[in-house]
């Protein structure tokens, strides 16, 4: 299996090679020469099997030759053992044909665990074949920092710096990157605001010296690798509720646009799937352009469900690319556009094959605090303000499709966010055991200035790519 970018101009890469890049050298993103085709019996055989089994099957066509199945075997079984429920990502339902994957079961309790956990055994894989080391640096307002941490402590081949704006984080966000022992993780609380941070980490990966002197990597959601990973639990959820034998619908609280590619990605190969619905909160970017076809960046609100307060959705670049016939031309000219008009307008055909697989839906903070209550009046049940968005999103998707089983996202825990969920049902989320003394646990972390030669001189320091050089 070979990897094209977006932008058509960067050399193609095996799977490995993709998930180590992260971004193109041409600013694209990867996606897959030609998407897996899954035969219906294939989809109809993951059936009862583990979900382990399940992501084997669906992820070892992306993988190809570049990884012996043996091994791909044992690291996604030991990804997914770290999981808190059985079924990995099981599904609760809240009313007749409307269904909440729970995603949250990893351990920090939010989605981006289920992509996290096998990118860092795949990438850690891949560095020990070349024998080589990589600096694994990301920017968070919380949860991906968590995320990457959890999934690369302990790893040989990896070190991990993690940026985030001193004293704005919840205390539960800090303290799940502030109290990792392993010696290969270092948090560092940025004397700045997380624009800073994420400015800073801009100008490392410019610094062409110091990403090559450090093995400079990234595990943002652009990552191929992460969305290949999500693509299983499309799979597994439909298969659950009669697919391939009748079709579902999914609804998910959209961001930076990588989970709900991945159900793209899921249809294109075989899962019958009616309709993709993204659904965003006030920061409502890819509603406004599903509905008009002009895609236009306004300044960023924030919501209580921070993870989808963003303006540019990056992973939308790999939808375009296919809408516009796969012409790498043509998207280099849509992301000059956007750099310097601060947006775009998708021409009517490419239009037209994003609408037929997607609908969008932007909900309020109000709709989301009345939706957080109204499911917890009807059935107990806690959502957390990102799958509440999902959830009302859902409910409106459903009255148009009413015959076909609808799947929202779960993209966190409600323990996450409490002051969300007092504030709408008068009841306080309690963290699972295994998080319950986060409070108490030691912490360790370095204050840094916002200086971005402050941060590189900490890192070179530290950095077991470069001492090994
Ligand atoms: C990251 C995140 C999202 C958005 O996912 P994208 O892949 O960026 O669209 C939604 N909810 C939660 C809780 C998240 O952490």
């Amino acid at each position: 299996m070979r990897y094209i970018s977006t932008r058509g101009e960067a050399p193609a890469l095996n799977f490995t090679e993709t998930a180590l890049a992260g971004l193109a050298t041409d600013g694209g993103l990867y996606l897959p020469e030609t998407y897996p085709q899954l035969h219906a019996s294939t989809i109809a055989g993951l059936a009862g099997r583990t979900y382990a089994e399940a992501a084997e099957t669906i992820i070892a066509p992306f993988v190809g030759d570049a990884i012996p199945r043996k091994n791909l075997s044992e690291m996604i079984a030991d990804a997914y053992s770290a999981f808190r429920h059985p079924a990995v990502t099981p599904l609760a339902q809240l009313s007749d044909n409307l269904f909440l994957l729970e995603l949250f079961h990893g351990p920090t309790l939010a989605f981006k665990d289920v992509a996290m956990q096998l990118l860092g055994r795949l990438m850690n894989y891949a560095l020990k074949a070349h024998g080589k080391r990589a600096t694994v640096v990301g920017a968070t307002s919380g949860d991906t920092g968590a995320a990457a941490i959890e999934a690369f402590r302990g790893l040989d081949q990896v070190d991990v710096f993690i940026l985030y704006p001193h004293g704005r984080v919840s205390d539960v966000q800090r303290r799940q990157m502030t109290t990792v022992a392993d010696s290969n993780i270092h948090a560092i609380a940025l004397e700045g605001t997380f624009d800073d941070a994420q400015a800073i980490l801009k100008g490392l990966f410019r610094d062409a010296r110091f990403r090559d002197d450090v093995g400079l990597t990234g595990v943002n959601s652009i990552n191929w690798a992460r969305v290949v990973a999500q693509i299983v639990y499309y799979f597994t959820s439909a298969v659950a509720l009669g697919a391939p034998h009748r079709p579902v619908s999914f609804t998910v609280p959209t961001g930076n646009f990588g989970d709900i590619l991945a159900g793209y990605v899921a249809k294109k190969m075989g899962l019958p799937v009616e309709r993709l619905v993204i659904a965003t909160n006030e920061n409502d970017i890819l509603a406004r352009t599903l509905a008009t076809g002009r895609y236009e960046v306004r300044g960023v609100k924030a919501t209580q469900s921070p993870s989808m307060d963003i303006q540019v959705s990056s992973n939308f670049e790999r939808l375009l690319f296919d809408a516009y016939g796969r012409d790498g031309g043509a998207i280099r000219s849509l992301m000059a556009r956007l750099d310097q008009a601060r947006a775009f307008d998708i021409e009517a055909g490419p239009l037209a094959a994003i609408r037929a697989d997607f609908d969008a839906a932007s909900v309020s903070e109000q709709e989301t605090a009345v939706e957080i209550a109204r499911v917890y009046k009807a059935s107990e049940y806690i959502l957390d303000p990102h799958s509440a968005v999902g959830v009302a999103a859902g409910f409106r998707a459903l009255a148009k499709h009413a015959h076909t089983p609808m799947i929202v996202a779960g993209t966190a825990h409600p323990a996450k966010f409490p002051d969300a969920i007092r504030a709408a049902t008068g009841v306080h989320p309690a963290l699972p055991p295994h998080l319950a003394d986060i409070l108490e646990r030691k912490e360790r972390f370095d204050v840094v200035a916002n200086d971005i030669g402050a941060v590189e001189k900490f890192i070179r320091a530290r950095a077991r790519a470069l001492t090994a050089a």
